[in-house]
């Protein structure tokens, strides 16, 4: 097992072209890490510079205790497994398989008699090494079910099949280190689910370090145990699961994680005697006042960004739909196992920007709720962010 540290890694493609600016992070030994983001915010750029694929402008990265800004890609002992697969169209299944374990040890004919008739020892090895790969390659495909598939060429396998040969590819060469770059995307549905848990059972087999690239939330939630949320090549946050959800830092990282999107309220923050409140078109919700550094914000007349997940807006059907933190439900989507409401909230429902605040929230798919119904709000306090408006950071102590 390896761990792997980038320190002060920056990498400038054109003076203008700034991919990846000054991160620093470390993986641990057997750890699944997942690099997530948006498009272009450099997680490809950080995974290839790992991989030895792009050079590093500045800083420097070790791949357990060697530092490896010189070290040839195939020197590195990692293996990367991309979106389109890169399989050798002119090879079989196996052939594509083999290949790595077959360079390894001892590349084409011509140099193996040259290794024999210089030194005939390492000859012997290497000799024996090669007579284990037809089975580690039979093992390996017989855990990702392709056993069938070995002698075919890769146009006729399927996307799933291509992507499992990849995968196979992969992990027969015992790497130290893995490197995966949205290797799901091209994959539907059911099948991306399928393969995602795979490689959950896969790490907990190997405990290898795995370091895995994505723009979906839910593969970095399913996957990672912990996850490096990316924006304009540097790093939002660094979290597991769990922290970078309930704990967002930046509104960027509350926004990117979560389904559906958490719901942002712009506002501004009302103090009285025994009271702190957030207020906006419609609302009124109480901030818990030991939030003190609030109140600097609230004397600045500041506005401020309540951000709430819909599972902490709860919600109950009532006669009038006047009044502060009542509302009325413009849309119902139904999702199964719950349904997401759309809320209308405020005096002005007609659609004047500010004057109406939107809202959605998650209630399960029996509750008696409908289209038109009227409804009284409440919060739930405790997970309730409150975001500057210029800076993006959660001003709420204990989260930022
Ligand atoms: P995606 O999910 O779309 O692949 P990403 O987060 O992986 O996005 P990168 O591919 O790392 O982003 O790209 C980061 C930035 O660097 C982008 O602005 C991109 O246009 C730029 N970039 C990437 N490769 C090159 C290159 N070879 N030459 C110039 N600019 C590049």
């Amino acid at each position: 097992m390896t761990s792997v540290s980038l320190a002060s890694v920056s990498k400038v493609f054109a003076p203008d072209v700034k991919a990846v600016n000054n991160l620093s992070l470390h993986i641990n030994d057997g750890e699944f890490l997942v690099l997530l983001g948006p498009s272009g915010c450099g997680k490809s750029t950080t995974l290839r510079m790992i991989a030895g694929l792009e050079d590093v402008t500045e800083g420097e990265i070790r791949i357990g205790d060697r530092i490896v800004n010189d070290v040839a890609p195939k020197d590195r002992d990692i293996a990367m497994v991309f979106q389109n697969y890169a399989l050798y169209p002119h090879m079989s299944v196996y052939k594509n398989m083999a290949f790595g374990l077959e360079l390894r040890y001892g590349g084409n004919s011509l140099h193996r008699i040259w290794k024999r008739l210089t030194s005939p020892t390492e000859a012997a090895n290497v000799a024996a090494k090669r007579r284990g790969i037809r089975e580690a390659v039979r093992q390996t495909a017989q855990a990702l079910r392709i056993e069938h598939l070995l002698d075919r060429m890769p146009r006729q396998l399927s996307g799933g099949e291509r992507q499992r040969v990849a995968l196979g590819r992969a992990i027969v060469r015992q790497p130290a280190v893995f490197l995966f770059d949205e290797p799901l995307s091209n994959l539907d549905a059911k099948l991306r689910m399928e393969t995602r848990r795979e490689l959950n059972e896969l790490h907990q087999r190997l405990s290898t370090t795995m370091i895995y690239v994505t723009h979906d939330q839910t593969e970095a939630m399913t996957l990672g145990e912990r996850i490096v949320v990316m924006k304009d090549g540097e790093i939002q946050q660094i979290g597991s699961p769990m922290e970078v959800y309930d704990r967002p830092k930046t509104r960027f990282v509350a926004g990117f994680i979560g389904s559906p999107p958490m719901n942002f309220v712009s506002g501004r923050l009302a103090a009285d005697a025994d009271e702190l409140s957030f207020v906006a078109a419609g609302l009124k919700i109480e901030i818990d006042q030991k939030q003190t550094q609030l109140l600097a914000a609230v004397g600045n007349e500041q506005t401020v960004e309540l951000g709430v997940r819909a599972e902490d807006v709860m919600v109950e059907k009532c006669e009038t739909d006047s009044g502060v933190n009542f509302g009325s439900v413009s849309l119902v989507e139904l999702l199964g196992d719950c349904k997401l409401l759309h809320l209308l909230v405020g005096p002005d429902r007609s659609g004047a920007q500010n004057e109406v605040t939107k809202l959605v929230c998650r209630v399960e798919s029996r509750a008696d709720i409908a289209r038109g119904d009227a409804v009284r709000l409440r919060f739930k306090a405790e997970n309730l962010h409150l975001f500057d408006d210029n800076s993006g950071a959660n001003l709420i102590a204990d989260r930022g």
